[in-house]
């Protein structure tokens, strides 16, 4: 952990041993820490915040240690992708994008650090010049989950330090190696002790005193709506700030008018890419009835073929499961699919074939033949489980899309551009797409409608969710209020 300008372990000692999920083999050791190492780093942050240098920089300087960071990211790319494989298990060809939108998130809140934030307006008062002016909330908690572990680190780091608070990351505990790596990156850089710190252990010890703690101002969460709703309930001693990035059950919709081809890909990635473990994955496939008997045997076929693998070869197309506990669960999932009576077109089992017996493979699977009710079609999986559900028209599939409690993502296949249109406008969901799926950008906001979360990462609106508002009033021509009789009298004369 990296805690007041130093490394260090747990203080009680404790290690974690992080595996490989591609073959369930020890890779690192790492501190675990409790709720005494959480209070630790937060007394560095609290004394950081409210006496050290970090806030009080100006805001091109701070930019200019989020720049030399990026670089530095840039610089050791190839490694920081190679331990993201080994610690994730995602391809290579993934984790180099996310390394390389790491770099990009750094470098595009420098530039936003020191761009025009506040305002000036008249008032009905002439005497009074008022201002508003955008500041640090103070120290920021940061829990992030394992599925992107350095690109969740950037998103909330960035936008925290650009923005002059004393931020505090707390890795997922299956995930720290990218994390801890670029501790030593933003260690190398030279940032002020207590202004970025690391803090590892188990979400219920180590990330539950970040969230109840009155010494912490606000609360950055990336991870499950159950762990959401304890985040909140923890954090309403001292009414915290909360952003929420949560879950979703996603729309990928495909109209008979699209073209089946770009379709067919997209709907695959959608579903599989990063092993379905994407909290925006489209993992409900909605496909116009009239074109499913020709558009889901081609996909099922297409999907079967997918190179599941160790993610360090370089044909991989998708990776293992994080641990054997997840691949339990999503197997799970899957058991449940085939017990409600959905039908299999592919996939639907644990791989083990030679090397693969060893890691965390399920093969990437879709269930048609869906009803609304089965837990397939409601629940969030994270894993590669496509279920498919059959629409009749665009109202049809604007009711469908809808009809789950979360909001996080969709995209439509079409090639009707009003229609396109007209679907998304209609999606209660926060990150669209048309004839798309996936793309994400560091300008864009980032965050779901309904229980997918609280809040937007990402472009100006991330920025602004590390920011206070604060009015200035300034009276340019003092004189008495006039209000109290008694105050009323000319102060007696000294002569
Ligand atoms: P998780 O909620 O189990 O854990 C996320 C983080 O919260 C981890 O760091 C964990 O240690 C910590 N945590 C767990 N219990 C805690 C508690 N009581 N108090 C404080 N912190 C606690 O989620 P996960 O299994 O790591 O990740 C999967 C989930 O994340 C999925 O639901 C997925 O949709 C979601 N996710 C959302 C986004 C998004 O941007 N919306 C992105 C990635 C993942």
């Amino acid at each position: 952990m990296f805690i007041g300008g130093a490394w260090t372990g747990a203080a009680d000692g404790r290690t974690r041993d992080i595996h490989n999920p591609s073959t369930n083999e020890r890779i690192a050791t790492a501190a675990d820490g409790s709720a005494r190492d959480a209070e630790k780093a937060i007394a560095f942050a609290r004394s950081a915040f409210d006496s050290g240098p970090w806030p009080r920089m100006r805001a091109q300087e701070r930019a200019a240690f989020l720049l030399k960071i990026a670089d530095l990211i840039d610089t050791h790319a190839a490694e920081l992708a190679t331990t993201e494989t080994r610690n994730n298990g995602k391809p290579l060809r993934e984790a180099r994008y996310d390394v390389a939108d790491a770099a990009n998130c750094f470098r595009y809140y420098a530039g936003l650090a020191s761009k025009p934030l506040g305002q000036t307006f008249e008032v009905p008062d002439p005497a009074m010049q008022t201002m508003v002016v955008r500041e640090p909330i103070g120290v920021c908690g940061q829990i992030i989950p394992w599925n992107y572990p350095l690109l969740m680190a950037a998103w909330k780091l960035a936008p925290g330090l650009a923005a002059g608070n004393c931020c505090i990351l707390k890795p997922a505990e299956a995930t720290p190696l990218t994390a801890v790596r670029l501790f030593e990156l933003i260690a190398e850089a030279g940032l002020p002790a207590g202004a970025a710190q690391l803090l590892l252990g188990p979400g219920p010890e180590a990330g539950h005193a970040l969230a109840a703690s009155p010494l912490v101002d606000k609360i950055a969460f990336t991870g499950g709506t159950v762990t959401g709703r304890a985040i909140i309930a923890a954090a309403t001693g001292n009414l915290k700030k909360i952003t929420l990035e949560l879950g979703g059950k996603s729309p990928c919709i495909v109209f008979a008018d699209a073209d089946q081809d770009i379709a067919l890909e997209f709907a695959m990635f959608a579903a599989f890419a990063g092993q379905g473990e994407v909290c925006s994955a489209g993992s409900r496939l909605l496909v116009e009835k009239k074109i499913a008997s020709r558009f889901l045997p081609r996909l099922a076929e297409a999907t079967a073929k997918i190179a599941v693998g160790d993610g360090l070869d370089e044909l991989t197309e998708m990776g293992p499961l994080i641990t054997p506990q997840h691949m339990e669960r999503v197997l799970g999932y899957i058991a449940a699919g085939k017990a409600e009576g959905a039908e299999l077109l592919c996939g639907g089992h644990r791989l083990t074939e030679g090397a693969l017996a060893r890691g965390n493979f399920v093969a990437p699977t879709i269930f048609a033949s869906t009803r609304p009710e089965m837990r397939i079609i409601r629940e969030e999986i994270f894993g590669p489980v496509l279920s498919v559900q059959l629409f009749e028209d665009e109202a049809d599939a604007i009711r469908i899309a809808n009809d789950t409690p979360y909001g996080l993502a969709g995209g439509v296949f079409t090639g009707d551009g009003a229609k396109g249109l007209r679907v998304l406008r209609a999606l209660r969901a926060g990150i669209t797409w048309l004839n798309s799926y996936h793309p994400t950008f560091n300008e864009a906001p980032w965050g779901g409608y309904k229980q997918s979360g609280w809040g937007r990462e990402l472009g100006t609106w991330g920025l602004d969710e590390y920011l206070e508002t604060k009015q200035i009033n300034i009276n340019l021509a003092p004189a008495k209020p006039g209000w109290f009789r008694s105050a009323g009298q000319p102060a007696a004369s000294d002569s």
